[in-house]
C-alpha cells in the first residue's frame, strides 16, 4: 500500500498506534469500530512482503469477523487439521490433531495462511475508516506523556518533514526491538528460550499430495525439522541450526536444496525465502505506564511451535480496544487499562511456557536425550491445545468468567457477535424479562438450541460476553443480574471522543 498525499495530521487523536503489522492494524480497526480518532503509522512503506506466521487459531478468526474481514480472508485459508510429533524412526510421539469441523466458537479451530495477504486486507480495512489516519514512513522520535494527553513528535521519512501532533493514549505495537516499550522503560522476563532455525518458504509447481496436510516436527537428533502445510501451493520447512554453523551459509539457496532433499528438489519448487531467526521467548514486565502501552511482539515474543506468537498479539488488541473506548469516554475508570495486563500476561505466559516446553521436546539433539525422550513417548500421546483463562480483571471470577465464549447460531441464522456487534452482549433465557439496559449492551435473546444448550451448561439464565467475546460473568437470579450489568457499565458517560 502506498501514501498519497495524506491530509494534515489533526491537532489530536485519541489513540495513536505505532506499528502496523497485524496487532497494530487489528487494533487500530476496532478503534475505529468504536468510533475512536486515530492514528496509525508506521515506519516502513509498504507490508513485510514475507510470510512469518502461517497459523492462526479460530479465536483470531472471530476478531477478524469483528473487524468485518472474515468472509474477504476465507477465500485464502486452509482449514489444518494438526501437527503430529515424529521420531527420527518415523515413530509417532505426539498427535496434535485439531478437528476439522466448526467449534463453539463458530469457526473452525486452526487455519494455515498468507500473512502479507491477511496484513493487506487488514490495511484496507482500516483506509476505508473515516476517522483513522493512515501514515507510513513516518517514524516518531519523541514521546512526551502530559497530564491530559500524549505530545508525539514524527518524522515523514518520505519528506524529511518534522510532524507534530497529541494523542490521549499511544499503543506500541511496533514489534520486537519496540521503541515505545524502551521509552517506558519496560524490560522483558526473560523465559529461556533462544534457538536458532532457518525458515524456508517455497512454492511449489503442482500439488504434491504425498507431502500431507498435518504440520510434522520431525524430533530427530541430528537435525530437528518442522513441515508445515501453508495455503495454495506454499510450503514451509523449519531446520535447526546446530552449534557452529553459520547462518548465511546455511541460507544459500545450494545448502537450502540439500537440507530440503528429502522432502522436495529445486525442479519441483520455487524458493520463496531462506531466513535464519533466533526464537525468543520473553514476556514484557509492565504492558502499561500511564498513556503509553504496549501489544503483540513489543510485549511477548514466543517459540512458534504452537504457531501463537500473532495470534495472541490479535488477543491483546482485542482485549484492549473496548477498554481504551470505555475510559476514554468516561464509561469505566482509569484503572480498567490495568486490567490489561493483569488479563493478558498470565494467558499469553502459558502459551509461551507451553512452546517451550514443545521446543524442547523437538529440539533435543543429545542423542541419549532424544533416546530417554522418545521412550517417554513409547504410546504416543495426545495433546490438546491449552486454553487458559483471563488473570484477574474486568470478570466476575465466577467459574465461567474469563474464559472465551461460544458463538451460538440464533434462530434467524445470525451468529452471536454479528447481533452484538463490538460491544457487550447479555445473552439471556428468552423467558427472562431483563427490562432495559445499558445502550452498551446488546440483549440477545438465546432463541436457538445451540443458545440455550450453552445457558444450560453454564447453569445461567443470562451470560455476559464481553466486546472480546470473553465471558464477563453468569446470571442465575436478578441481584447477579444487576451486579453483572454493573460490570459492562461502572460508571455513567461523562467525557466526549476527540
Ligand atoms: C518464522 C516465524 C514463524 C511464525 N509463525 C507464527 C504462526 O504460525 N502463528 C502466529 O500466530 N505467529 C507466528 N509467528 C509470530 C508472528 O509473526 C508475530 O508474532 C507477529 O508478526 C507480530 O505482529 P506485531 O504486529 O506485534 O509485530 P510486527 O509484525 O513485527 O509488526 C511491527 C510493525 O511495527 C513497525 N515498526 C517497528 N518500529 C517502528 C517505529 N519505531 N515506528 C513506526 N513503526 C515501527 C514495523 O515496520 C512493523 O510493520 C512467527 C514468527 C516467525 C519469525
Amino acid at each position: 500500500m502506498t501514501s498519497t498525499a495524506p491530509a494534515p495530521l489533526r491537532d489530536r487523536y485519541d489513540v495513536a498506534v505505532i506499528g502496523l503489522g497485524p496487532v497494530g492494524a487489528t487494533l487500530a480497526n476496532l478503534l475505529a469500530l468504536r468510533g475512536l480518532s486515530v492514528l496509525a503509522l508506521d515506519r516502513e512503506p509498504d507490508i513485510y512482503r514475507l510470510p512469518r506466521a502461517i497459523h492462526f487459531d479460530g479465536e483470531c478468526m472471530r476478531v477478524f469477523q469483528t473487524v468485518g474481514i472474515a468472509e474477504r480472508v476465507t477465500p485464502g485459508l486452509v482449514v489444518a487439521p494438526g501437527m503430529k510429533f515424529v521420531a527420527a524412526d518415523g515413530r509417532l510421539l505426539l498427535d496434535w490433531s485439531r478437528p476439522t469441523e466448526v467449534g463453539p466458537q463458530g469457526w473452525h479451530a486452526s487455519y494455515r495462511f498468507h500473512q502479507p495477504t491477511l496484513e493487506t486486507t487488514l490495511r484496507e480495512r482500516l483506509a476505508a475508516q473515516s476517522q483513522v489516519d493512515i501514515r507510513l514512513r513516518c517514524e516518531v522520535f519523541s514521546i512526551e506523556p502530559a497530564a491530559e494527553e500524549v505530545n508525539l513528535r514524527l518524522e515523514d521519512m518520505s519528506t524529511g518533514r518534522l510532524l507534530r501532533t497529541k494523542a490521549r493514549y499511544v499503543v506500541g505495537c511496533d514489534g520486537a526491538r519496540s521503541t515505545v516499550r524502551r521509552f517506558m522503560g519496560t524490560e522483558l522476563e526473560d523465559l529461556r528460550s533462544h534457538e536458532r532455525w532457518l525458515v524456508v518458504d517455497v512454492v511449489l509447481h503442482k500439488e504434491r499430495p504425498d507431502l500431507g496436510d498435518h504440520s510434522v516436527q520431525y524430533c530427530d537428533p541430528a537435525r530437528p525439522a518442522t513441515y508445515v502445510r501453508g495455503p495454495g501451493l506454499r510450503r514451509r520447512w523449519e531446520l535447526m541450526l546446530l552449534p557452529g554453523e553459520d547462518a548465511a551459509a546455511m541460507s544459500r539457496p545450494e545448502a537450502v536444496w540439500q537440507l530440503l532433499s528429502r522432502w522436495v528438489t529445486a525442479d519441483e519448487a520455487q524458493l520463496e525465502r531462506p531466513a535464519v531467526y533466533t526464537f525468543h521467548s520473553v514476556i514484557a514486565r509492565g504492558w502499561r505506564k500511564g498513556r503509553l502501552l504496549i501489544a503483540g511482539d513489543a510485549a511477548h515474543q514466543t517459540p512458534p511451535f504452537m504457531g501463537q506468537g500473532m495470534c495472541a498479539g490479535i488477543r491483546d488488541a482485542a482485549n484492549l480496544a473496548w477498554k481504551l473506548d470505555d475510559v476514554i469516554t468516561g464509561a469505566a475508570p482509569d484503572a480498567l487499562l490495568d486490567t490489561y495486563e493483569s488479563e493478558r500476561s498470565p494467558h499469553v505466559r502459558e502459551f509461551i511456557e507451553t512452546a517451550v516446553r514443545l521446543g524442547n521436546v523437538i529440539q533435543a539433539t543429545d542423542p541419549e536425550v532424544a533416546r530417554r525422550r522418545d521412550a517417554m513417548f513409547a504410546q504416543a500421546q495426545v495433546f490438546t491445545t491449552p486454553q487458559p483463562r483471563l488473570g484477574p480483571g474486568a470478570h466476575d471470577g465466577s467459574s465461567a468468567a474469563a474464559t472465551i465464549g461460544e458463538q451460538p447460531t440464533l434462530a434467524d441464522g445470525a451468529r452471536l457477535d454479528d447481533r452484538a456487534g463490538y460491544r457487550h452482549a447479555l445473552l439471556v433465557d428468552p423467558a427472562w424479562e431483563v427490562g432495559r439496559t445499558h445502550e452498551r449492551i446488546a440483549v440477545v435473546p438465546a432463541d436457538s438450541t445451540m443458545a440455550r444448550d450453552w445457558l444450560k451448561r453454564l447453569d445461567a439464565r443470562a451470560v455476559l460476553l464481553r466486546p472480546d467475546r470473553y465471558v464477563a460473568g453468569i446470571a442465575r437470579d436478578r441481584d447477579e443480574l444487576a451486579r453483572l450489568l454493573r460490570l459492562a457499565t461502572p460508571a455513567p458517560i461523562a467525557r466526549a471522543r476527540a
